[in-house]
């Protein structure tokens, strides 16, 4: 970091923070992006535009106490952060994992700020969730655990305030619990609440595979201008089997790459003749069993214990589509010993500063997730939309509409590093491309 207002902010932010590691990783990474930018615009220091930017509007906590099928109570810990609001209401997934805790919501919430601009769409930046751990709970469990989360979260959210949707552990079982307690509540069906709904209650279809489509369309359009070539014949591996990682999966080979690895918390399961997703997809998403459990199903195919060991499978493209930090500068070095050609985030930070550096260092085409992951929350605005409107759009229909969000996304992120000096480089062209349309609407609402 060089400029002077950049420094102090970031060790503001960093001293008024303290041991938040993820929070300060995040801000790190998008305010020296933001250097040549801030620059040009002197009147941002003067109304203090960085400093609002790194702060949440609001951070709420709660007690969320729920009882287990054995009768007895336990409490966990609830948090919704409202990051920003300059372009539209706070929106955001809610996250249940036992690794939530501030820091994880704030950098959560903070680079969805600029993935929401980034999409075009009126939606300001939120992040929420609870340290529960949904493993092993019974369904019963999983019900008493939403009720009682969304009986304090329902006064903080609103369809023109704050729209949470899911994240990690919370997928279309557990917003129809949030959503159905929301609703008895406030006695009224307010559908556009909540979005990533079933499809019977004003879902949007083609939600469940928007985040993973969008990756592949996002990492299409790289293929395509940066290395003049597209997904057919390529191999592929994808780290995580949960909502992304499948999607990503699928529209990969519909798109003719052959997918070779995938895993999960525990390890990694290798395919040399290409993952069969139908199986992945009754274990994870069915049964909610482990990615072990693959290579008894399909002969010829190896399981692996521990999950960093997918990087050392050799590929052409890698989608780290699990959780942050999971892909560190020893994987980095490991996919660029075997050839990969380029690499694109599906998770939210899942490569380290490390790895970015290592792949930036070696001229590897690198696709940054708050961009290329944008395709989820896109949908979701989309939803928005159909529940305002009382009607729904076509699968078809609502996919064009995310390819088109896809490519001007990254229209957008290839003009901004373009503009900034950086010709190509995607992370900052991501940072600057969402943060202007932010910085100009809290400029001009004061
Ligand atoms: P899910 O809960 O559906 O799946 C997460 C997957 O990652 C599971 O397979 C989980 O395995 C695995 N996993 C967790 N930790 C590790 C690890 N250290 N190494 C390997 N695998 C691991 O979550 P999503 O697919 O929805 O989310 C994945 C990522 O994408 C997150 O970063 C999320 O924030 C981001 N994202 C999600 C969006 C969405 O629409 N769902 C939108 C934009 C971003 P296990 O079963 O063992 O826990």
């Amino acid at each position: 970091m060089k400029n002077s207002y950049v420094q102090r902010v970031y060790a503001e932010a960093v001293a008024r923070n303290p041991g938040e590691s993820e929070f300060h990783q995040a801000l790190r990474e998008v305010l020296e992006s933001l250097e040549s930018i801030i620059e040009q615009h002197p009147e941002y220091e003067r109304e203090g535009i960085l400093e609002r930017f790194v702060e949440p509007e609001r951070m709420i906590t709660f007690q969320v106490p729920w009882t287990d099928d054995s009768g007895k109570l336990r409490v966990n810990r609830g948090f919704r952060v409202q990051f920003n609001s300059a372009i539209g209401p706070y929106k955001g997934g809610l996250r249940f994992h036992p690794t939530v805790n501030a820091s994880v919501m704030k950098f959560l919430g903070f680079e969805q700020t600029l993935k929401n601009s980034l999409t075009t769409l009126p939606m300001g930046g939120g992040k929420g969730g609870s340290d529960f751990d949904p493993h092993g709970r019974s369904d019963g469990e999983i019900k008493r655990f939403c009720q009682s989360f969304m009986t304090e979260l329902y006064r903080h959210i609103g369809p023109n305030t704050d729209v949470p949707a899911g994240d990690i552990g919370v997928g279309a079982r557990e917003v129809g619990y949030l959503f159905g307690q929301y609703k008895r509540i406030v006695g009224a069906f307010e559908g556009g609440v909540l979005t990533g709904k079933g499809i019977p209650y004003g879902g949007s279809l083609a939600r469940t595979e928007a985040t993973g489509y969008g990756i592949c369309y996002y990492t299409s359009e790289m293929l395509r201008a940066l290395l003049n070539t597209d997904f057919v014949g390529k191999t592929v591996v994808i780290s995580g089997s949960g909502n992304v990682a499948i999607f990503a999966a699928e529209k990969a080979m519909a798109l003719g790459a052959r997918v070779v690895a995938m895993s999960d918390s525990n390890g990694y399961v290798y395919d040399p003749e290409g993952i069969k997703l139908d199986v992945v997809k009754e274990l994870k998403l069915k049964k909610r069993a482990r990615i072990r459990e693959y290579a008894p199903a399909v002969p010829g195919s190896e399981y692996h214990e521990g999950c960093k060991g997918i990087w050392g499978v050799k590929c052409d493209i890698a989608l780290p589509c699990a959780t942050q930090n999971e892909l560190d500068g020893e994987g980095a070095e490991k996919l660029l010993a075997n050839g990969v050609k380029l690499v694109c985030e599906g998770a939210n930070m899942p490569c380290t500063p490390e790895a970015v550096e290592t792949f930036r260092k070696a001229g590897i085409p690198f696709g940054p997730a708050k961009a290329a992951n944008a395709g989820g929350v896109s949908v979701s605005g989309l939803e928005m939309s159909q529940n305002s409107q009382r009607l729904s759009w076509s699968f078809e229909e609502v996919d064009a509409r995310l390819q088109g969000i896809m490519k001007g996304i990254f229209a957008a992120c290839m003009a901004a590093a373009e503009e900034v000096g950086k010709p190509g480089d995607l992370v900052v062209g991501a940072n600057v491309a969402g943060f202007k349309k932010v910085a100009e609407a809290m400029l001009a609402q004061g």
